[in-house]
């Protein structure tokens, strides 16, 4: 049977640690957990690193987090050859920060650059140091100077970042939401999360139940690495941080 992990990380993407009690081990080693702070990989964001300190101080590295059998059953991976913890023991949890706090300001970078490139997402791809979405444009006049400029506009203006909550009724009735062609948000769980950009939402409204940064200044300054033709009317984006390299 499916486990349903409380993700706290939905409500606050910011929170560093939390109490937990194991529910479960799963027949791969899995480690199940009634709430947790560990982002699962999913929506192209790699899951979250770090570690659960038991009752007498010793810890459990956790290597990485999937889901399970049902996506709302949050599996910790330890990595190998870690003691592990017995159903009933709380634990306390805490994720590798650095590396969540980058992912946190790529993956709010793609979304801002799906604001400057207003067009259907075929792929997406998160990490520490490289992002990649993947877009049809039937036009290919973008230049990365371009972009970046636009993107950097955005980040400077420091507009919020925030989530809302929409019900399958108002998805429907805005398909206009839904950027990406071939994935769609889940329906009939009777809520669909909205990760909103700007004053209401002005800048940018997309379903996505990822993490992101709560403001568009901390994602501090990106640059478009490159722009990559994947097929006739395809192109990949790539998003660094820092300025862009001088040609
Ligand atoms: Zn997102």
């Amino acid at each position: 049977m499916a486990h349903r992990t409380e993700a706290l990380f939905r409500d606050d993407a910011y929170l560093k640690t939390a109490d937990a009690t194991v529910v479960a081990i799963n027949e791969r080693g899995g480690i199940i957990l009634d709430r947790t702070i560990f982002y699962a990989t999913s929506g192209g964001q790699p899951g979250d690193t770090g570690h659960l300190e038991r009752a007498d101080g010793s810890r459990i590295a956790i290597a990485a987090t999937i889901t399970g059998e049902t996506k709302d059953e949050i599996v910790h991976v330890p990595a190998a050859e870690q003691a592990m913890p017995v159903v009933g023991e709380t634990v306390k949890l805490t994720i590798d920060w650095e590396r969540r706090h980058l992912l946190m300001r790529m993956h709010a970078a793609c979304h801002l650059l799906t604001v400057v490139c207003p067009f259907p997402i075929t792929g997406a791809s998160v990490s520490e140091d490289d992002s990649r979405v993947d877009f049809d444009i039937p036009d290919a006049s973008f230049t990365r100077e371009e972009v970046t400029a636009g993107m950097m506009d955005l980040v400077r203006a420091d507009h919020p970042i925030f989530t809302r909550l929409i019900s399958d009724e108002e998805l429907a009735a805005n398909p206009g939401l839904v950027k990406s062609k071939n994935v769609r948000p889940p329906v009939g769980t009777g809520k669909i999360r909205l990760v909103c950009i700007g004053e209401n939402g002005a800048v940018d409204s997309q379903p996505c139940g990822g993490t992101h940064v709560k403001s568009t200044g901390e994602i501090g300054e990106i640059h478009i690495g490159k722009i990559e033709k994947k097929g006739r009317e395809n192109r990949r984006f790539r998003i660094r941080f820092g300025p862009m390299p001088a040609n």
